[in-house]
């Protein structure tokens, strides 16, 4: 299995060059040249696995030349620090099935991601005597599920830029009182648009790119996908296996396109999904773009899901690959479009195809904490504002009689102010969290500029 660039302008590689590439050279995303397809009768067999036998199975199809027992090794040590043995169960509340995908080490869906991730880079640079400096943007949770997956881990530095005052305090703690040697954490004066912008525009800079051996923990990283998609068909073999239904629709808090994406891999994989609900909070061009066809750039909006807080959606480049029958001029010429006019727009063949594989709700701030506040009532299980936004959406998008998943992205914990507001008391805090406040931080701020974090890295990269 090989890899090709969205944008066709890089020559085809092998995994663990794609991994270590991160943005394709050429600006473009990566991506393997075919997904393997699963009959109905085999991911029936998948179901039966655990987790980590699964991810295993899954995986392996990509990950061609990694040996075999490497990988298993990798997988093993990346979960063994979930706090559930299911790493991510499935819990059932008002006739919904949530996926909770928050018992790693940070309590978002991001660690299940870049544990894989950090111990992956790990491994590689062991093996290629190199060192690493790893660049990374953040809207709160990549940041700190990044730090957890790379602190203390020899010949690699991590630098992670989070939009200052604009993530929640939890979130800003859990990145900051990690005080490792190698980990450096950079408040920007600025959004995570800029903060995104910036470290593509570094990565597209190959001279320091090279000379820093820069890799990226983004979820331009094709790594974080693969990864990501196991839980999808996890989900559904215990839904299977629970109401003996094939087929089964997933609800996706969404916000940079990275987990949706690997909902779109798993149904390219074979998986029965009748519907992938993209969810979106007030920041809707993801619902726009699905609805209308219209992809036009907004200004950013500050609301109670702040890891979704994005317009620029950094994997929404994988998806249109697919929209253009992978044809990377199609795609070069969208991407410049959208950098002239700052919006793409579609034509009405391709805005059928595009309704054939997803729907997309978006959910407004009201809507949210009401959310919040009516299924504690009704179930006493407290959501996270981003799980509260896929549980709208899902029940506004999804017939009765199919059974919807919903992905519950976040512990509550992490977002106990809007949890607060909705329902009067803070959730309870997870060990990990208690006495987090009271922990020594270390944090830089800094310009949302280039040049000034090009210097910065400059200066502190090994
Ligand atoms: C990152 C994140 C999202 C959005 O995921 P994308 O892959 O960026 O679409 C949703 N919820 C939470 C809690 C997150 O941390």
């Amino acid at each position: 299995m090989r890899y090709v660039s969205t944008r066709g302008k890089v020559d085809s590689m092998p995994f663990k060059d794609a991994v270590m590439m991160g943005l394709a050279n050429d600006g473009g995303l990566l991506l393997p040249e075919f997904f393997p397809v699963f009959s109905l009768g085999e991911i029936k067999d998948l179901a039966k696995l655990s987790y980590t036998d699964l991810a295993f199975k899954i995986m392996s199809l990509y990950c061609e030349g990694l040996p075999r027992q490497q990988l298993k090794e990798i997988i093993d040590r990346s979960y063994r620090t979930f706090s559930h043995p299911e790493i991510t169960p499935i819990v059932k509340k008002d006739e919904l099935f949530i996926l909770e995908l928050f018992h790693g080490p940070t309590l978002a869906f991001k660690d299940l991601a870049l544990q894989f991730l950090g111990n992956l880079f790990e491994d590689l640079v062991k093996e290629r005597r190199a060192k690493m400096n790893i660049l990374g943007a953040t809207s709160g949770d990549t940041g700190s599920a990044a730090i957890y997956g790379l602190k203390n881990k020899n010949g690699i530095n991590i630098f992670i830029l989070h939009p200052k005052g604009k993530v929640s305090p939890i979130q800003k703690l859990q990145m900051t009182t990690v005080t490792d040697p190698n980990v450096f954490n950079l408040a920007i004066r600025g959004t995570f648009d800029d903060g995104q912008s910036i470290v593509k525009q570094v990565f597209n800079d190959l001279e320091f790119k090279a000379r820093h051996s820069l890799a990226s923990i983004n979820s331009i990283n094709w790594a974080r996908l693969l990864a990501q998609t196991v839980y999808y068909f996890y989900a559904w073999g215990k839904v299977y296996h629970e109401t003996s239904a094939e087929e089964v629709c997933f609800s996706v808090p969404t916000g940079n396109f990275g987990d949706i994406f690997a909902g779109y891999i798993a149904k390219q994989m074979g998986l029965p999904i009748c519907q992938l609900v993209i969810a979106t909070n007030e920041n809707n061009i993801l619902t726009r773009f699905v609805l209308q066809g219209d992809y036009s750039l907004d200004t950013v909006r500050e609301t109670y899901s702040p890891s979704m807080d994005i317009q620029v959606a950094s994997n929404f480049e994988r998806y249109l690959y697919f929209v253009y029958d992978q044809n990377p001029e199609k795609v070069r010429n969208a991407m410049d479009q959208l950098k002239e006019k700052q919006s793409i727009s579609f034509n009405p063949k391709e805005i059928e195809k595009i309704s054939q594989d997803f729907t997309s709700v978006s959910v407004n701030q009201d809507e949210t904490l009401a959310t919040i506040r009516t299924f504690y009532q009704k179930t006493g299980y407290i959501l996270d504002p981003h799980t509260a936004v896929g549980i709208k959406a899902g029940q506004a998008a999804v017939p009765q009689d199919v059974p919807l998943i919903c992905l519950a992205t976040a512990h509550p914990a992490k977002f106990s102010q809007a949890v607060n507001l909705a329902i009067g008391k803070d959730p309870e805090k997870p060990p990990c969290l208690q006495g987090i406040e009271k922990k020594e931080e270390r944090c830089v701020e800094i310009d949302a500029q280039t040049e000034a974090i090009k210097a910065f890295v400059s200066e502190h990269a090994l």
